[in-house]
């Protein structure tokens, strides 16, 4: 694995909110525009370009959705 951030969005827990890819500084977030297996159309990482910064991980409702790798961090 290279040694930089990245989002991990676990696709079957997102609601497809959006509020990660409205709150990405980075717009590295997008809609998938893929149904999970809820039915929700889930966000998903464009595959670069992520800071780490966290924001995603902080305004996303669902608890379990989204993971920030950092190299320096252990994941949140
Ligand atoms: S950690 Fe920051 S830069 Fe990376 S995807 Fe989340 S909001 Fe975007
Ligand atoms: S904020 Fe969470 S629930 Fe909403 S689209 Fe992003 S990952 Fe999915």
């Amino acid at each position: 694995m290279e040694d930089k951030p990245y989002p991990t969005i676990f696709e079957d827990e997102c609601k497809g909110c959006g509020r990660c890819i409205a709150a990405c500084p980075k717009s590295v977030l997008q809609s998938s525009g893929n149904l999970n297996k809820r039915g929700y159309v889930y966000a998903k990482y464009s595959g670069e370009g992520c800071s780490g910064c966290f924001i995603c991980f902080y305004n996303c409702p669902e608890p379990y959705a989204i993971e920030v790798y950092r190299p320096d961090k252990e994941a949140a």
